[in-house]
């Protein structure tokens, strides 16, 4: 059995409308490809909600800005394709920037809320982008469910606040981050890291971890994870932070669940981690 690939988004919505006529669950995972255990695990945790999966690749140009690695960023449509076996997924699609993104396309979404702060503050473009691609794909491929990873923990909570403002009929999974064994969350851009790099990258967890679990106040505790992680080597940092794990404010006597979430760099490569607090 060959892997169905679809280029053209007609072609994968008459895919799709001819699953669901046939009373079938369309369950979508959202990937810019380079695919590695991570995205995989998406799929395990998206079987339950559907009959039928689709992968879909797309580098989505309008998140990333000049001087980011757009150009850089890893693409490897064979080697992807050989890890998405029939047995495993039901379709890809595929599509290119002109069929995405077509002259004249001029409605880009513009989301707030969970969307402002930490990762929007360096880089105030990015939710945009995967907010205006994510309501594309979901609407493309007509999706009843679809996965998004708690690594990108801000994102999954803009994708939530995103089908429940637009009325998006589409159930949104969160599925856990799945890490090397010596802790590095798993990511497309850990190509980057040479091997000094990566031994500086281990230290994001156990400094992620000692905030997480700090007793002191959260803004002495987001001081010293700054300290610690420019000591283990990191060249800057994002932000180190304590949050509302709903919300992403400020954590306050009120808040029912926290999350420590960290964004640093290494020389120009970006690293982050998250984690829910005990
Ligand atoms: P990306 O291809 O990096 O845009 O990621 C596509 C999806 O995979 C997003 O929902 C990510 O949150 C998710 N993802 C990336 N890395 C991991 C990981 N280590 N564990 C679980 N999900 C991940």
């Amino acid at each position: 059995m060959t892997l169905p690939i679809f280029r053209m988004i007609d072609d994968m919505q008459q895919a799709s409308q001819a699953w669901q006529s046939a009373g079938l669950r369309v369950g979508l995972v959202p990937t810019m490809g380079a695919l590695h255990v991570g995205h995989l695990s998406l799929i395990e945790a998206l079987a339950p909600y559907s009959d039928k999966i689709i992968v879909s690749i797309f580098v989505n140009p309008t998140q990333f800005v000049a001087g980011e690695d757009l150009g850089d960023y890893p693409r490897q449509e064979a080697q992807d394709l050989s890890v998405l076996a029939p047995n495993v997924v039901d379709a890809v699609f595929i599509p290119s920037n002109d069929e995405m993104y077509p002259q004249g396309f001029a409605t880009p979404i513009t989301p707030q809320g969970v969307a402002l702060g930490l990762e929007a503050a360096q880089r105030p473009h990015f939710f945009g982008g995967v907010a205006t691609i994510v309501a594309k794909l979901l609407l493309q491929t007509k999706a009843n469910a679809a996965v998004f990873g708690e690594k990108d923990y801000q994102q999954l909570l803009v994708i939530k606040q995103l089908v429940r403002d637009l009325n998006i009929p589409t159930q949104i999974i969160a599925a856990p981050i799945m890490r090397e064994k010596d802790g590095l969350a798993m990511s497309s851009r850990n190509v980057y890291l040479n091997k000094d790099e990566r031994k500086i990258a281990v230290q994001l967890n156990i400094i992620l971890k000692a905030l997480a679990t700090s007793t002191l106040s959260p803004d002495e505790a987001s001081a010293l994870a700054h300290t610690q992680l420019l000591g283990a080597g990191f060249t800057a940092i994002d932000y180190a932070t304590l949050r509302d794990a709903q919300t992403l404010q400020p954590i306050t006597q009120a808040s029912p669940s926290r999350r420590a979430l960290i964004a640093a760099r290494i020389n120009n490569i970006r690293l982050l981690d998250n984690m829910p607090c005990p």
